[in-house]
């Protein structure tokens, strides 16, 4: 099994929503998730913030969304 640092596992969250992460590196990221003290909480933020807007067909929010916390959590979150 691979395992994932924070960044390669942040890189793939966007991949793995959309569906487009082969599945073997989609179980990597799910092992990881449940793992990782700092990944999940940002995941689900994510999750939670994307089904909300896909409900109210806001696609240009969920692009600006997608952008704006893909690099939020691109960044160490346990560091300066
Ligand atoms: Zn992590």
């Amino acid at each position: 099994m691979t395992v994932l640092s924070c960044p390669e596992a942040r890189s793939m969250v966007s991949d793995y929503i959309d569906g487009d992460l082969p599945p073997a590196l989609a179980r990597s990221l799910e092992e990881h998730l449940q793992s990782c003290p700092w990944c999940p909480p940002l995941y689900a933020s994510l999750v939670e913030t994307l089904a909300d807007l896909k409900a109210h067909d806001d696609a240009a929010g969920v692009e600006r969304l997608v952008a704006r916390v893909l690099d939020a959590i691109a960044r160490p979150s346990d560091g300066p």
